[in-house]
């Protein structure tokens, strides 16, 4: 046995601190990334397996004991699946990622990861649903105290930090389905809780939260990242030693990726920045259409210049992102009717695809909500939100004043 076989001696995962792809433009990144472990084949092998077997008992036993273990069991981790967070650490000027069963999956091992009960936490009002669910949960069940931010107040996130006992700042930029923006700067810039961004609605090709100094960005790669509706994936990204802080948590969580979902979204990764590139071109088009449209009352989206936020939007973000979403005059009924009358777009609810969707946020994704919570988050009952796919912009402009025009 020699001195490599230490079992005391945890392996940690041999990897440079930062890949040296980081200093090369966003769509190169894009195409060189998480290839590493390729053995020559240009796509990455499809490791389909739970387990390895183990050369020796002592091999077993570092594996087990070590951080991040590579060939051992796939809810430690997965050649393919760590071919996918590669790929996601280079696009994010991260040294580490950390990839999860779905977004939620990311979101909840982040957060029962760095919290205990008693402790505090800052958080964006306006944020994904299902985010905002599992902090009021928390709140009630596991003592911990929640202190609700609004994201378009200045300030706001740093003044309601608690030093010594807040643990976790939580943002999300853009945020669903108002499109608000927080300054990463902002956030970047304080010190002693973990600042966390979920980025989901703005790839990496189009804004690092890292490059800000904020301690981690997040991401449902179901979304944008995979960006093909056929993945459901997570992704937290950050330095290592926090990344490897939240993976013995994670492992033990076990809402570990699927290696044929990670496979999707490195696939996805390939095209991420042209797909998002058109992407954001033909949302803004359309969003600039519908913003003189009579049968509109409101169009939120950052690339406006009305936007509340656009100054700091146009800063931090390369591209103002896929989605924005409008409020239908008439109210309600109205917004549903539209959403059930294109016919180019589909009545369906995720974002980031090749398929362009609408769906009416106070009724999905942020039905789960007391209506004052639904208010306070930004959300109006006649609000409908728009994914933009890949379709031409001539034909869902056309598709939309159809719908707009009534049945
Ligand atoms: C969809 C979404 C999530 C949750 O991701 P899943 O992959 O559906 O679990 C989290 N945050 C944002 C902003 C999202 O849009």
């Amino acid at each position: 046995m020699n001195g490599d076989d230490d079992p005391a001696e945890p392996r940690l995962h041999p990897e440079p601190r930062l890949p040296p792809e980081v200093s090369m433009h966003p769509e190169t990144r894009a195409i060189r990334a998480g290839r590493t472990a390729n053995d020559g084949s240009l796509s990455a092998p499809l490791w389909s397996t739970s387990v390895w077997t183990s050369p020796s008992i002592v091999a077993a036993r570092r594996s087990a004991t070590g951080v991040r273990a590579e060939r051992f069991y796939t809810r430690y981790g997965n050649p393919t699946v760590r071919a996918f967070e590669e790929a996601v650490a280079t696009l994010e000027g991260a040294e580490s990622s950390l990839a999860f069963a779905s977004g939620m999956g990311a979101v909840a091992s982040v957060l029962y990861a760095l919290c205990s009960p008693g402790d505090h936490v800052v958080a964006q009002r306006q944020i994904y649903g299902g985010t905002l669910q599992l902090l009021q949960m928390m709140e009630a069940r596991f003592g911990i105290e929640v202190t609700w931010v609004d994201v378009t107040e200045p300030g706001a996130f740093a003044a309601a930090v608690r030093p010594g006992k807040t643990v976790v700042v939580w943002a999300e930029t853009p945020a669903n389905p108002r499109v608000a923006v927080a300054d990463l700067h902002e956030l970047g810039s304080i010190r002693g809780p973990f600042t966390v961004v979920d980025g989901t609605l703005a790839p990496p090709v189009i804004q690092r939260p890292l490059e800000h100094g904020v301690s981690l960005v997040l991401h449902s790669a179901t979304k944008g990242i995979a960006g093909h509706n056929d993945a459901t994936l997570g992704v937290v990204s950050g330095d290592a030693d926090l990344v490897d802080e939240l993976w013995r948590y994670a492992v033990l969580h076990g809402a570990s990726a699927s290696p044929h979902d990670a496979l999707n979204a490195l696939r996805g990764i390939r095209t991420l920045a042209v797909r998002t590139g058109r992407q954001c071109e033909t949302a803004l088009t359309l969003a600039r259409h519908l913003a003189t449209h009579r049968s509109v009352d409101r169009v939120h989206h950052p690339g406006l210049d009305e936007h509340p936020q656009h100054d700091i939007a146009k800063r931090q973000m390369d591209a103002y992102g896929s989605l924005f979403s409008f409020e239908v005059r008439g109210g309600a009924d109205e917004a549903a009717a539209v959403c059930e009358r294109v016919q180019v777009a589909q009545l369906a609810t995720s974002l980031g695809g090749p398929e362009t969707l609408l769906t009416v946020p106070a009724m999905t994704t942020h039905v789960g909500l007391s209506p004052d919570d639904r208010l306070l988050a930004g959300v109006t009952a006649n609000m409908v939100r728009v994914s933009v796919g890949l379709e031409h912009a001539d034909d869902l402009r056309a598709d939309l004043d159809r719908a707009l025009a009534g049945p």
